[in-house]
């Protein structure tokens, strides 16, 4: 049986050091706020929206609150943007997405300034991640590269195989597991003979969006498996991209949903809004 990395446990231990670190900059006179823009009332964002406002106050960075109408135009969502950028009390900038379809959401991605792009989605964070340099990273992907590390599991030298290439998920991992020194295979819906290209993965990374897609039959005996689907089966209990009771048994380590990657999302956005303190 796989072990079962535990995100739940391993975030607790980043928002722990999190919290020190805000401690160490507020007594040198630093202080840390987060905006947190919401569009609409979708109930999966206001669920992020809150768990993410109460990470905040877990680690004592200031979450200010703009909860805007479903019908709010793009140009009044880039004044307020705008308006932060300029603000220096506020560190880190962060709409939740998806915005309503009026607005859009490449615009909004571009318009926060790269400094207090918390979510690691703006073009130039990007591209500094391309060439290696330092800058926000994308916070599932940042927080898997965690979830690796601190479960002890070697990345150098080993086939990563990313099934997914979403710029918010897919794209980002493959480019950390290559700043690894993994070697790295990106697959998507194009992809041919996925079976067998994940069966030569040593570490496979699944972000497809399909609940329990990828069965025993994608596995080599031993390989690592991250799963960063997440769903609700026809029982409305919550399940990833991959079959866990099937895969579970071949792989040697594997991430469960809920428990795995999720928690980790947050604990790299705290991350992130940490690191804006220092800038
Ligand atoms: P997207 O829908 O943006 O991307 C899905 C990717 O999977 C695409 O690149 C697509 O390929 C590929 N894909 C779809 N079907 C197949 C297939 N049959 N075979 C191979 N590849 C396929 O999703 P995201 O990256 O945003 O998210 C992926 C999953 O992760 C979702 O379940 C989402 O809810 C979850 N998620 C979880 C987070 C967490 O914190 N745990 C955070 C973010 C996402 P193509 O490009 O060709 O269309």
């Amino acid at each position: 049986m796989a072990e079962i990395i535990d995100g739940k446990k391993i975030s607790q231990e980043i928002k722990e050091e999190l919290k020190e670190r805000v401690l160490r900059l507020k007594e040198q006179g630093k202080e840390a706020a987060l905006a947190v823009i919401q569009v609409g009332d979708d109930p999966a964002s206001c669920v992020y929206v809150n768990n993410k406002k109460k990470a905040c106050q877990y680690i004592g960075i200031t979450s200010l609150s703009y909860e805007l109408p479903e019908d709010t135009t793009e140009e009044d969502l880039l004044a307020l943007i705008d308006k932060l950028n300029k603000d220096t009390r506020v560190n880190g900038i962060l709409v939740q997405l998806p915005v309503p379809e009026q607005i859009d959401a490449d615009k909004v991605i571009r318009a926060i300034s790269p400094q207090k792009d918390v979510d690691g989605f703006h073009p130039e964070n990007v591209g500094r991640l391309v060439i290696g340099e330092e800058g926000f990273v994308s916070c599932t992907p940042a927080g898997i590269i965690e979830l690796l590390k601190r479960s002890g599991i070697e990345i150098a030298g080993k086939h990563c195989v990313v099934v997914g290439r979403s710029n918010i998920v897919g794209k980002p991992m493959a480019l950390l597991m290559l700043r690894e020194n993994a070697t790295v295979t990106v697959a998507h819906s194009k992809t041919q003979h996925l079976k067998e290209l994940c069966k030569e993965a040593d570490i496979l990374i699944v972000a497809i969006g399909k609940p329990q897609f990828i069965t025993a039959e994608y596995i080599k005996e031993g390989a690592v498996v991250i799963d960063v689907g997440i769903h609700r089966n026809e029982n409305n209990k919550l399940c990833g991209d991959v079959k866990y009771e099937e895969v579970s048994k071949l792989a040697s380590a594997i991430t469960p949903v809920p428990g795995g990657v999720g928690p980790m999302t947050i604990a790299m956005l705290m991350h992130n809004c940490v690191a804006s303190m220092q800038m």
